[in-house]
């Protein structure tokens, strides 16, 4: 195989996995190029302790075969990290993936010369092509905050997106972490099991549901394969890709006491479905103040020093408004003598010195080891620094200067023969990640295929794109999701940034039905171009 290919996918998770099966059983000369020297993704690089799925496991995963589904044996309500990463080595294994694709092979820049796209690597190699698929997911740049003295540190740090497979020895250390989202929440509760003292630093306090993690038993496992046609057919029907059926319970018209033991009957069966136990939680100002009120009165019964409860207690924003974490033994870890919780709101970092971190206040915390759970330049990130140059040289990043647009999170206008599988404006991060993984792969491979065969360019017209970005708009409005006024959905947790709600929030099945209708009238949002007229 020589270098000049039909299409080059960038990125070997749950995405790029796919998109190559897809494509090469089309017959198109299709190659993979991944920053990592194995395939996985995620669940590649992500390797802090307690890293797990918070989808569960029997829907954390492929739908495209029915043979794989029935093969693969999960051990556990909700995967972890290594579990996943196996599933995934052998997806790779099984419709032998590996041979099409190049591993440790960093894209830095990728231009549209006029007729192909023209791909160059961290290692001096260059990849031309016609078609040019991101599947570089939507949470792979790290987000290391810039705080001053970090190179200073004597300790060992760690972003946990970029966490060492060799591990990180904590055993007896003094251990900080940095950030109280998804991933400082499943890390806490695992770091200060084995760490001589944890020292939290807290920004936001953060909702969290238990998880209720569990072995999988042989009868649910079998329960689940022989389910499976039904349970794909209520995921497409979805808004968030999960198999749950959001209750049409209104709460608001329950009395107290009926509307307590639904929202503790859900607690007790713990999960993402919490959101699903009532209608309108993310629509409804009172109906969520409802939800989060109970969550509330659970951190207040189950910390049981008043002081650290409240400061783990969120007030700022609504729940679920913030991606809701799901944990195990969260808020009961800070009833551990040898864990501290340090407020960064009140008293803010500084700098961080040779021996620890030190506060606006002059207060020092010691360390041997920093941990910044602290997230991802999320949707648009991973996209702008692949270096894109679309057409006469338009660099992504000037098109993105207002913040990330595209249509229908697929394509980009301006950038011919570019598609991008989970781009911002998709459901994406609001989903049950596979699901839409697999959406967009086979929209992208249809696509392709009608461009082939008709021999076309195409690229979203910029009323296409500009018409879509009021819907992405507009669909988040019409819930409370913008009221997270620090969320990552919204670039706020990069400085610098622009402000744009980055996720589409009008649902699942309804996108599914617009992209659906986008095919069949021809795509009438691209403009597509006989080869030779392309510029
Ligand atoms: P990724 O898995 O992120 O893969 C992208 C790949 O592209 C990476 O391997 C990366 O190395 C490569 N790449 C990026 N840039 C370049 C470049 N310039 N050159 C070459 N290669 C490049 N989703 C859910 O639905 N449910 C969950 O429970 C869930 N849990 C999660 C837990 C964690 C800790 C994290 C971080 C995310 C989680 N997600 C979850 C989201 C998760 O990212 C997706 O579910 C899914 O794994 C994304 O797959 P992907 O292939 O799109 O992207
Ligand atoms: P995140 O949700 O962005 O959380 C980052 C945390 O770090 C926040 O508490 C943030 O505080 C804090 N932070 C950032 N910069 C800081 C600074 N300079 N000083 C102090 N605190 C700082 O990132 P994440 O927890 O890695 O999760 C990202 C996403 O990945 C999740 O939302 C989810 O989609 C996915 N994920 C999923 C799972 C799962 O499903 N099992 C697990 C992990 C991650 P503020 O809130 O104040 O900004």
């Amino acid at each position: 195989m020589g270098n000049d290919l039909d299409v080059v996918v960038i990125g070997a998770g749950f995405a790029g996995l796919y998109m190559i099966h897809r494509l090469r059983g089309l017959g198109i000369a299709v190659h993979g190029l991944e920053a990592a020297d194995g395939v996985g993704g995620t669940w590649f690089w992500n390797r802090y302790p307690g890293a797990r799925c918070d989808s569960e496991s029997y829907y954390y995963c492929y739908a495209f075969s029915r043979e794989l589904e029935q093969e693969w044996d999960w051990s556990e309500r909700y995967p972890g990290q290594a579990e996943i990463l196996s599933y995934l080595e052998h997806v790779a294994d099984r419709f032998d993936l590996r041979r099409s694709i190049s591993f440790s092979t960093t894209v830095v820049s990728a231009s549209w010369d006029g007729d192909r796209w023209v791909v160059d690597t961290e290692d001096g190699a260059r990849w031309t092509c016609r078609w040019l698929v991101t599947a570089v997911g939507c949470l792979s740049s790290a987000n290391v905050p810039d705080i001053p003295g970090l190179a200073s540190f004597a300790g060992t740090w760690h972003h946990t997106g970029q966490w060492p497979h060799e591990g990180v020895d904590v055993a007896g250390r003094r251990v900080g972490v940095v950030g109280t989202g998804s991933t400082g929440i499943q890390a806490i509760p695992v770091l200060a099991e084995a760490a001589g003292h944890l020292t939290v630093f807290q920004r936001t306090a953060n909702f969290s549901i238990p998880a209720r993690n569990a072995p999988l038993s042989p009868e649910e496992a079998a329960g689940y394969k022989a389910d499976y046609a039904a349970i794909r057919e209520v995921q497409q029907a979805s808004t968030n890709g999960h198999p749950f059926v959001v209750s049409d319970v209104d709460t608001l018209a329950l009395p107290d006491d009926e509307r307590r033991a639904l929202f503790e009957r859900a607690w007790e069966r713990g999960g993402l479905r919490f959101r699903a136990a009532v209608r309108d939680v993310l629509a409804d100002p009172a109906v969520n103040e409802q939800a989060s009120e109970f969550i509330r009165s659970k951190i207040r019964s189950t910390v049981t020093d008043p002081d650290v409860a409240e400061a783990l207690t969120p007030r700022d924003h609504p729940f679920a408004t913030k991606r809701p974490p799901i944990d195990t033994d969260y808020f009961e870890t800070y009833n551990r003598p040898d864990v501290s919780l340090v407020d960064v709101r009140a008293d803010p970092i500084a700098e961080i010195t040779p021996g620890g971190v030190r506060l606006a206040s002059g207060a020092e915390h010691p360390l041997d080891v920093l941990v910044f759970a602290t997230g991802f330049d999320a949707l648009s990130g991973p996209l702008l620094r692949l270096g894109l140059r679309g057409r006469d040289g338009l660099a992504l990043a000037d098109a993105w200067a207002e913040g990330a647009a595209t249509y229908l999170g697929l394509g980009v206008a301006g950038f011919p023969n570019l598609f991008t599988i989970t781009g911002p404006g998709s459901p994406s991060v609001l989903t049950n990640m596979p699901t839409s993984i697999e959406q967009h792969v086979d929209w992208i491979a249809d696509v392709v295929a009608h461009l082939r065969a008709h021999d076309l360019d195409a690229e979203p017209t910029p009323e296409a794109q500009a018409r879509w970005a009021d819907h992405v708009r507009e669909a988040a409005d019409a819930t409370l999701l913008p009221q997270a006024a620090s969320s990552w959905y919204l670039g706020a947790n990069v400085p610098g940034k622009p402000r744009v709600f980055l996720p589409y929030a009008g649902g699942f099945a309804r996108y599914r039905g617009m992209c659906d209708a986008e095919a069949q009238a021809g795509y009438p949002g691209f403009a597509l171009r006989a080869r030779r007229q392309v510029a």
